[in-house]
C-alpha cells in the first residue's frame, strides 16, 4: 500500500472520482471536512435552516411549501421526517421509477407516504427509452446507472418549475460527504453544473444526442434539465440538510426504523443494510461496474463514513471491504434479460471499461489489480463480521416474493 495515495485514517485514495487531497499529515479532505462534524455548532446552524426556510411557508395551505425528492430507501424517511415533523413544511414528494425496484422499496416507499401523510408524484419515463439510453450510456461511458441519476436528479427541479414551487429539499451532499469538497459552512446548493459534472459524468442529455447516433429525441427529453429562464422565473433553489443537521445516516435509519417502521435488508457487496434497499441494481450490477472502473465499490463508501463516525477502525473497515468488494453480483440475470443481452455480451463491455490505472490484463479475461493502485491487498483478514455495528436487516429485497423487478407497485400492503 502506498501512503502517499491514500489517506491514512479512511480508505479512500486520490483516485476518487469526485477528486481528494490528501495534506502534509496524509489525512484527506473529506476526513478534514467531516471534524467540522463535532466543532460547528448544530443548534446555530439549525436556527439558520429554520430561518432559511421560514418565507417558503404557504399560508394558504392552497399549495406545497417545498419539494422533496424520494425513493424506497436511502435516506428519504429521515429527509421528510425532518422537514414534515421537525421543520413544520408541507412537502410534495417526487420520486423517478428506476425500474428496478425491489418488494421493499415498493414497500418501503408507500409506508413513507401513508407514515407522513404526503402527496407523491411518480415519473414513469416510457420503459423502451430508458432501455435505449441505458444501452447506450453502459456501451459508451459503462454507466448503467445514467437514466436513473438523471431522472432523480432532474425530474424533482422539473417539478419545481411546473408547480411553481420553488424550494427543493435534498439531504446530504456526495461531494462534502466523500471528498470533503465543500465545507458545511458554504452551505452549497444544488447547481446544474454540479449535476452535469459529477452525477451524469459530463453528459446531459442533449450532449448524448449529438454524441452518439443510437438515440433519439423522442428517448432524452424527459430528462432535460429546465433552463435558466424558468428556473429564474419560479426562483427555484435547492438546499441540503446536510449543511444544518450533523449528518450520520446510520444512527438516522435507526431512528426511522424504531419510530416508522422503515425496513432494511442484507447484501452481499456490503454491510449497510438500510442504504439502497430500493434497487436489485445499485448495490449489485451497477456496484461491479463502479469496482472496475474507478477501484472500489460502494462497501468502500460505507467502511470510510463509519471510520470516520468512530465505529470502525481501519482495520476492520478494510477486513470487511476484502471481503464484500469480491463477492458475485447475485441479479445480473435479471439485468440481462430487461437489457436484452446475454452475459457474454454484458461482460465484454464491463470489460471495456476496466479503469487501466487499476486492471491489468495478464491473460485473456484474467485481471489483476496495478500494484500501485491496490489499496485493499495487504495481510488484513477478510471478514463478513459486521455484527458489532448492529445495521439490522427485517426482510428481504424480493420480501418473499418473486425475484424480479416491480415495474410498476401497487403500494401497501403488497
Ligand atoms: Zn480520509
Amino acid at each position: 500500500m502506498n501512503k502517499r495515495l491514500q489517506c491514512v485514517r479512511c480508505l479512500y485514495s486520490v483516485f476518487h472520482p469526485l477528486g481528494l487531497v490528501l495534506d502534509d499529515e496524509g489525512v484527506c479532505s473529506g476526513c478534514r471536512i467531516h471534524e467540522e462534524k463535532d466543532t460547528l455548532d448544530w443548534g446555530v446552524r439549525w436556527k439558520k435552516l429554520e430561518d432559511l426556510v421560514s418565507p417558503y411557508k404557504v399560508e394558504s395551505g392552497r399549495t406545497y411549501d417545498c419539494i422533496v425528492p424520494v425513493t424506497g430507501g436511502n435516506d428519504s424517511h429521515f429527509i421528510v421526517h425532518t422537514v414534515k415533523n421537525r421543520l413544520g413544511l408541507n412537502p410534495l414528494l417526487v420520486t423517478y421509477n428506476k425500474y428496478f425496484n425491489t418488494a421493499l422499496g415498493i414497500r418501503n416507499l408507500a409506508n413513507l407516504r401513508i407514515k407522513f401523510n404526503c402527496d407523491i408524484v411518480v415519473q414513469n419515463v416510457n420503459p423502451m427509452a430508458v432501455r435505449n439510453i441505458t444501452r447506450t450510456t453502459l456501451r459508451e461511458l459503462g454507466s448503467m446507472y445514467w437514466p436513473c441519476i438523471a431522472g432523480q436528479t432532474v425530474f424533482p427541479v422539473q417539478t419545481a418549475v411546473r408547480y411553481k414551487v420553488p424550494l427543493i429539499i435534498w439531504g446530504a451532499h456526495q461531494g462534502l460527504e466523500q471528498v470533503g469538497m465543500f465545507s458545511h459552512e458554504h452551505e452549497v446548493e444544488m447547481t446544474r453544473r454540479y449535476r452535469k459534472d459529477h452525477d451524469l459524468m459530463g453528459k446531459e442529455a442533449d450532449d448524448l444526442l449529438s454524441i452518439f447516433d443510437t438515440l433519439s429525441e423522442d428517448d432524452v427529453w424527459q430528462y432535460r434539465y429546465p433552463d435558466d429562464a424558468d428556473l429564474a422565473s419560479v426562483g427555484v433553489r435547492g438546499i441540503y440538510l446536510g449543511n444544518y443537521v450533523r449528518w450520520d445516516p446510520k444512527p438516522q435509519h435507526e431512528e426511522m426504523v424504531r419510530q416508522f417502521d422503515y425496513q432494511g435488508a442484507t447484501f452481499g457487496r456490503t454491510f449497510d443494510t438500510y442504504d439502497h434497499v430500493d434497487c436489485y441494481n445499485f448495490m449489485d450490477v451497477h456496484d461491479h461496474i463502479k469496482y472496475l472502473k474507478h477501484g472500489y465499490a460502494k462497501v468502500t463508501d460505507h467502511a470510510c463514513r463509519e471510520i470516520r463516525h468512530g465505529r470502525l477502525t481501519r482495520d476492520q473497515a478494510l477486513a470487511l471491504v476484502r471481503f464484500h468488494e469480491v463477492q458475485p453480483m447475485a441479479h445480473l440475470d435479471k439485468f440481462c434479460e430487461w437489457l436484452r443481452v446475454d452475459a457474454r455480451a454484458l461482460a465484454f463491455i464491463f470489460n471495456q471499461h476496466r479503469n487501466p490505472k487499476v486492471w491489468q490484463e495478464i491473460g485473456p479475461g484474467e485481471w489483476r489489480r496495478q500494484p500501485d493502485c491496490d489499496f485493499t491487498q495487504g495481510d488484513t483478514p477478510r471478514s463478513n463480521d459486521s455484527g458489532l455495528l448492529g445495521f439490522e436487516a427485517h426482510d428481504f429485497l424480493h420480501m418473499g416474493g418473486p425475484c424480479a423487478y416491480i415495474t410498476v407497485g401497487k403500494g401497501y400492503p403488497l
